[in-house]
């Protein structure tokens, strides 16, 4: 064992692939995303992650294999998952071949997930839809990873939940019964409950908010539906930040604001289609400016983003919203020289989609 604060591991022998071609795979990626690492010696290279250890070793039947480590079993599942779609892209055959030392069974539950019954559903501000979900077991979902995906059944046809695949990855199945998955975000989350809230937008076509205003309507609480997760980043350390967000963003903009240090400086733009009168609650920081934006008098994040963006030179930027704003924001901060570390841009939904 590398770190015994990683107490579990496993390994799974890649077939057919030399020991220098992963490694310069895993340096490139290590190097992409900033990850440090810890060792890299004659046939073993090790890596930190936020969750873990990812490395490779001298193989057991082959000349490479892939090392996982974490300390809980969930997490280690997440990462076994991770590389194995990280290696699908671009080796596909290798990562169908892979076979973990140890780990669920072929066929059975993903280890991160869960069912979760729905307790409530209630309004909240003007364009919101507070759910509130109970689960038996919430341990896993901490401050360092506050998304997860949302698993809906469709009206049709039983549920068809997702299974561990032979490589250790998550089959979802397809056709009738085929579940709905999006991503939302833990606003709150009550351990001694076992509860967990989530705000979802309501937006034209969403299939979320159709299914909680059904939900809300019909008295439909006790419904069972499914959580893979924890996903995702987590809360902020920084004292010195520029957020920017549309509704999407919204519940981790305010996970986030009530997490940061009391002593932060910076501007949070949020774009709402009436601005402010959408009432979403934030509790702000007193060095925080925050500025509305309303989208139906055509202000657009990204434009306000990339505008404040050079009195930020040392803050880091978070910002989630329409991929294509994500883009140009991420590209803009790319430019002007902001480290990568520094800098957590998503898209949270896509316009054409
Ligand atoms: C890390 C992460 C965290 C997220 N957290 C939250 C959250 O806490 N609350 C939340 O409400 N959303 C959140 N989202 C966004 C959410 O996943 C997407 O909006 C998703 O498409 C919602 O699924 P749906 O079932 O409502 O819509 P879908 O059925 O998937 O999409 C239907 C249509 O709606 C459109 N659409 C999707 N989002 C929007 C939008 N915001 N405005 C206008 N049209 C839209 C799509 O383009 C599509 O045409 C998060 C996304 C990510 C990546």
């Amino acid at each position: 064992m590398f770190d015994t604060k990683y107490n579990q591991e496993a390994f799974a022998d890649l077939p057919g692939v030399t020991f220098s071609v992963i490694r310069q795979m895993v340096l490139g990626h290590a190097k992409l995303a900033k990850l440090k690492v810890l060792e890299d010696v004659e046939q073993s290279l090790t890596v930190e992650t936020q969750h873990g250890l990812i490395g490779i070793r001298a193989g057991h039947s082959t000349s490479v294999s892939a090392m996982v480590a974490a300390n809980n079993e969930r997490w280690l599942f997440i990462m076994k998952t991770a590389v194995v779609e990280q290696l699908r892209q671009v080796m596909p055959t290798v990562a169908d071949a892979m076979r973990w030392s140890n780990g669920p069974a072929e066929g059975t539950l993903p280890l991160n997930f869960i069912f979760v019954r729905v307790i409530s559903v209630v309004p909240l501000g003007s364009v919101f839809l507070r759910v509130m979900l109970e689960g038996d077991d919430l341990s896993s979902y901490g401050d360092d990873a506050i998304h997860f995906r949302l698993l809906q059944p469709s009206q049709d046809g039983q549920p068809l939940w997702p299974t561990v695949a032979a490589n250790g990855s998550t089959v979802w199945p397809d056709g009738e019964g085929a579940l709905h998955k999006p991503v939302y975000t833990a606003r709150s989350i009550n351990y001694s409950t076992n509860t967990l809230e989530c705000d979802v937008f309501i937006h034209d076509g969403g299939r979320t908010s159709d299914w909680a205003q059904l939900v809300l309507s019909d008295n439909g609480s006790h419904q069972i539906v499914g959580l893979v997760g924890p996903l995702g980043g987590g809360i902020l350390n920084t004292d010195k930040v520029l957020m920017a967000s549309d509704e999407t963003g919204f519940p981790a903009v305010a996970r986030l604001l009530e997490n940061l240090s009391p002593n932060v400086k910076g501007q949070l733009f949020l774009e709402a289609d009436d601005g402010a009168a959408c009432e979403y609650p934030f509790t702000i920081p007193v060095g925080i400016e925050v500025v509305w934006l309303a989208r139906k008098a055509h202000e657009k994040l990204a434009d306000a983003v990339l505008t404040a963006m050079p009195h930020h030179s040392d803050s880091k930027i978070w910002f989630a919203g329409e991929r294509e704003q994500a883009r140009r924001v991420r590209d803009a901060a790319k430019a002007t020289g902001h480290d990568a570390k520094d800098l957590r841009i998503s898209g949270f939904w896509s316009a054409n989609s």
